[in-house]
């Protein structure tokens, strides 16, 4: 291992409460790692312990070939030369902009502190506001203004913990994109905590996905959205539709007909998960085993819209989304196929 950020076997509890149980995680040279789970699972907690801010009580810590934490190793946090952009971004209100990204670069002459400051707040696009004081900047503005005052000691790993959830919408989008583009730029290996699925997906280099205080599946973002490990992280990503069968003859048996049940064996109770836009209209790829359904409520939620409909025979229910426009109203009837690929199989206790 030359560079990045190296986690391995952490286990730690605050109390008697467990928090963290077994993690390994490692974040590579140049690369962006997203950090992905709901609130509560420990997160912020690994941040911090990477960090140097929570003591380690289990496991190793290392910074390229540097172990920082383990038995009998502490690295302070000052001395770890890890970048942290915390989720209020904490500027210091009584220092300017310049004034901020120049704090920690006490090594550095004046002039030095300078022309860093100079090339880093160019590199944010944030030149003209070198002279104005947090509370004066948009929220998108102390963001990049946190990250530059991150980057300035040219920390061997970045950690930002939810950087863009205080963000508003039409903001998050452009400050994420730049914000990568730096990153990317400067190459330090980044590990982003984020409980938003759309932000790791267009963020991440890789996403480690986290459950309980453990990874329950790391990868890159296509192999995580499209080989999910389990039901837990399909349905992060969005799987509102879901059939129940059981195995019988090497079969499982759904409201769209007979498929293989793969590797599952005779009698396992299988849930089947599916995403909304893998159901179709019948015409657009053909009727074969089409079904009728009947519309029961349309939403349009941008460029797509989402269908609500009940299976006529069965009366289960299914979402499915299309390009908004098709004229679909409540009370319609309709014929539907499904896309059988993307049909994912999990064991029903998953
Ligand atoms: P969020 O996205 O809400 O910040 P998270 O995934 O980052 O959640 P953590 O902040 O790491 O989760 O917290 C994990 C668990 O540990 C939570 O149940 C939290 O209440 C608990 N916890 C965190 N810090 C402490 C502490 N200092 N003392 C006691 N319990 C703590």
């Amino acid at each position: 291992m030359t560079g990045g950020l190296h986690l391995a076997d952490i286990h730690h509890r605050f109390g008697d409460r467990q928090v963290i149980s077994g993690l390994s995680l490692d974040v590579d040279d140049g690369e962006i790692v997203c950090l992905l789970g709901p609130s509560g699972c420990g997160k912020t907690t690994t941040l911090r312990l990477a960090a140097g801010l929570e003591e380690l009580q289990s496991g190793s810590i290392s910074v390229g070939a540097q172990q920082v934490a383990g038995k009998g190793i502490f690295v302070p946090p000052e001395t770890r030369r890890i970048g942290l952009v915390p989720q209020d971004y904490a500027l210091f209100p009584h220092l300017t902009v310049q004034g901020n990204i120049m704090f920690g670069l006490n090594s550095l002459n004046r002039r030095e502190r300078e022309e860093r400051a100079a090339t880093l707040l160019r590199q944010v696009g944030l030149a003209h506001l070198a002279g104005a004081y947090p509370h004066t900047l948009s929220g998108g503005e102390q963001q990049r203004v946190a990250l530059a005052r991150a980057l300035a000691p040219e920390p061997r790993v970045m950690l930002m913990d939810e950087p863009f959830s205080g963000l508003d919408v039409t903001t998050r989008g452009a400050v994420r994109r730049t914000t990568r583009k730096i990153l990317r730029a400067r190459g330090v290996p980044t590990l982003i905590v984020t409980h938003d699925p759309g932000e790791a997906l267009e963020l991440a280099d890789r996403i480690a996905v986290m459950r309980d205080g453990v990874i329950v599946q790391a990868g890159p973002p296509a192999d995580i959205y499209q080989e999910p490990a389990d039901s837990y992280v399909m349905e992060l990503f969005g799987a509102p539709n879901r059939f129940s069968a059981t195995v019988a003859a090497g079969k499982l048996d759904t409201p769209f007909g007979l498929i293989p049940a793969g590797s599952f064996d005779e009698g396992t109770a299988v849930n089947i998960l599916f995403r909304a836009d893998a159901v179709r209209l019948a015409g657009d790829d053909g009727d074969g085993g089409a079904v009728s359904a009947k519309v029961s409520s349309v939403r349009l939620r941008g460029a797509t819209e989402r269908a609500e409909l009940a299976l006529e025979k069965t009366g289960e229910r299914l979402v499915m989304d299309r390009l908004h426009g098709s004229g679909l109203k409540k009370g319609d009837m309709v014929r539907l196929t499904v896309d059988l690929t993307a049909f994912h199989l999990f064991l029903a206790a998953d």
